[in-house]
């Protein structure tokens, strides 16, 4: 099978899901967002998700049992035939090795990883600002990314927000702890398969997106 397989790695808060939905649109491919599946889990109260939940809200990482389940799941969906982005997966060596497996079995190459790369000082703020449309999952920031018209959804009109419930200082001190421990680890790893892209995701949105799509053709 041929397509478009992109990893996002960086930091929690780093940008990567309003990347990843950009590049979405862009590549027609799926987004498959192991964070976003496993609040679904919590929101429906299904056995992951009540297995979940506790470990999420105090920010450390969600077993690799449980992810690589619901990813590979995913991955035979009929939105991933042209290919996809994995946001916020693989997230720990095993889940790594993981992934190359079902890859394999499925005929499927990865195109390349970006890092999406953000000093650790400034993920607080975009953090502790980041909200989003509770109706179709737009993202959005109280200061960099606010709807065209206050209060009211760019995309679907809607005028329900919610924020998460792990987007306090206290969880992303321990979701970055887990980040810099167990993830960024994988970064050389694909380096020396010659598939790491690093980006600057202290820039702006855009200028993120045009720098990624420059990193993509080479
Ligand atoms: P991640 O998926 O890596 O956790 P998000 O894409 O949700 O990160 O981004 C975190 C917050 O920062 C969101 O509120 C988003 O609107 C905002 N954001 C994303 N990219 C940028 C950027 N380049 N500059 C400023 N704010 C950004
Ligand atoms: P962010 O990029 O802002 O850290 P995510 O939405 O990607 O947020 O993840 C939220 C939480 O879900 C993580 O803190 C972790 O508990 C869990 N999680 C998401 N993806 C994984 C994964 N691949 N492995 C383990 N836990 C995960
Ligand atoms: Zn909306």
């Amino acid at each position: 099978m041929n397509g478009v397989h992109i990893i996002l790695m960086g930091p929690p808060g780093g940008g990567k899901g309003t990347q990843a939905k950009l590049l979405q649109d862009r590549y027609n491919i799926a987004q498959l967002s192991t964070g976003d599946m496993l609040r679904a889990a919590v929101k429906a109260k299904t056995a992951v998700g009540l297995e979940a939940q506790t470990i999420m809200e105090s920010g450390r990482l969600v077993s690799d049992d449980i992810v690589i389940r619901i990813i590979s799941d995913r991955m035979k969906g009929e939105d991933c035939e042209k290919g996809f982005i994995l946001d916020g997966f693989p997230r720990t060596l095993v889940q790594a090795e993981m992934l190359e497996k079902l890859l394999a079995e499925q005929q499927r190459t990865l195109d390349k990883v970006i890092e999406v790369r953000v000093p650790d000082e400034m993920l607080v703020q975009r953090i502790a600002g980041r909200f989003s449309c509770a109706q179709c999952g737009a993202g959005y920031h109280d200061v960099f990314q606010q709807p065209r018209v206050k209060g009211v959804c760019d995309f679907c009109g809607s005028t329900r927000f919610i924020r998460r419930a792990d987007d306090n200082e206290k969880t992303v001190r321990s979701r970055l702890q887990a980040y810099h421990a167990q993830t960024a680890p994988l970064l050389p790893y694909y380096a020396s398969k010659g598939l790491l892209r690093i980006i600057d995701g202290a820039l702006s949105i855009e200028d993120v997106t045009e720098n990624i799509e420059k990193a993509m053709a080479v």
